[in-house]
């Protein structure tokens, strides 16, 4: 089965719809700077994540997939009391993106940081979603996108209101770019959509080799933090998390690779494929909100064993 973009689109339009009990929470944490996280439970639960800045302000990491959450989660920010000083978006998948001119509007002094690939995706609507979510949800995504102004080079440190950030890109993954971002004075490490903590991934970027070189590498880049922020799920220690999403792609893989080796890249066996997994890790959430999120990364998996020089054996 190819990529079914309009499953995949309407998977995401879906979340929107599926809202439920916020759960914005904050959390003290080293350094004396507390984090706090909004979110929702059910289909497509996303996470909008801050932390204090030593001067008094926040850093916003994403800030979801359309405007009802967007606002659930400013209000959230706001009840904090600080101000925004910075909002950094970890990719170019609209659960982090759509609310960034709502955020903005409120906080017109933030700065906006991303990669230039993420600001591409979001500018040039690669994924289509932008166009198709217009059409879907008018009254619930922005008729204009802010794109983020300020770019990060590929390593790069900045400073936010006294909060020092430890930048960089991870490359092609679960989307065609992530950003991590790390904290040294605290030991957070936020990473998008690199970790999912308990849920189930979206291999449609045929890139799970890279994904799994990317845990590799935040596991080496930076000297020890001690909570890993996920894109989608509750945050929890680095080593669980970061096994955690390991073991996921892995166990996915070999699931694929056994039946990709029997039956080829059939649809019986993607089928199979979803099954098996679903089985596996059964309680895992579905943060894009797709129904058929793990048959469509089954079908990414068989694409991905097929390309030259891939492979189902790593
Ligand atoms: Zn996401």
């Amino acid at each position: 089965m190819r990529l079914d973009r309009r499953s995949l689109l309407t998977g995401f339009l879906t979340a929107a719809a599926a809202s439920a009990l916020p759960v914005g929470h904050a959390v003290a944490q080293g350094g004396g700077l507390r984090t706090g996280r909004y979110t929702y439970e059910g289909l497509g639960t996303v996470n909008t994540h801050w932390v204090e800045t030593p001067g008094g302000g926040l850093v916003v990491v994403d800030v979801q997939r359309d405007l009802t959450h967007a606002r659930e989660a400013l209000a959230a920010v706001r009840a904090t009391g600080r101000p925004v000083r910075a909002i950094l978006v970890t990719h170019g998948h609209p659960d982090h993106y759509v609310g960034l001119g709502l955020f903005k509007e409120a906080f017109p002094a933030a700065e906006t940081w991303s990669s230039p690939t993420t600001r591409d995706t979001i500018r040039d609507d690669t994924y289509g979603f932008n166009a198709f979510m217009r059409r879907a949800a008018p009254g619930d995504f922005p008729d204009r996108l802010l794109l983020p102004e300020r770019m990060l080079a590929p390593e790069q440190t900045v400073e936010i209101d006294g909060l020092t950030v430890v930048a960089r890109e991870m490359g092609k993954a679960e989307a065609n770019s992530a950003s991590a971002f790390y904290l040294p004075q605290t030991g957070d490490l936020y990473v998008g959509d690199l970790v999912l903590h308990r849920m189930h991934g979206l291999f449609v970027e045929e890139a799970t080799t890279e994904w799994l070189a990317a845990l590799d590498r935040l596991a080496v880049l930076f000297s020890g933090p001690r909570v890993v922020h996920p894109g989608h799920g509750a945050s929890g220690p680095t080593a669980e998390l970061l096994g955690g999403q390991r073991d996921y792609i892995v166990t996915a893989r070999a699931i694929a690779a056994d039946e990709f080796a029997r039956s080829g890249g059939t649809e019986e066996a993607r089928v199979r494929v979803a099954r098996r997994v679903t089985e596996r890790f059964a309680g895992y959430g579905f943060p894009a909100g797709l129904p058929d999120l793990v048959g469509l990364s089954a079908a990414g998996l068989f694409r991905e064993f097929d390309r030259p020089g891939r492979g189902p054996a790593r």
